[in-house]
């Protein structure tokens, strides 16, 4: 299941502009309201946790891993 979102995140970043995706991204998909963005950096593994929670309904999206170089 995360799989499946990663591989449509990196459709929406290759195709959209970088502003619609942001957009989207942080929209709420249960209620559209904002989200709240968290990353957690973690250096020993050369990656970023991000976690995307709704401020309204408090649906957790989803965590991401990006290597960082
Ligand atoms: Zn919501």
């Amino acid at each position: 299941m995360l799989k499946v979102d990663l591989k449509r995140e990196d459709f929406l970043e290759y195709f959209g502009s970088k502003e619609e995706v942001q957009t989207q991204m942080n929209r709420c998909k249960h209620c559209d309201s904002k989200l709240l963005l968290t990353h957690l950096p973690d250096y020993g593994k050369l990656s970023i946790q991000e976690t995307m929670r709704c401020i309204d309904c408090g649906q957790l999206h989803k965590k991401r891993l990006h290597v960082l170089n």
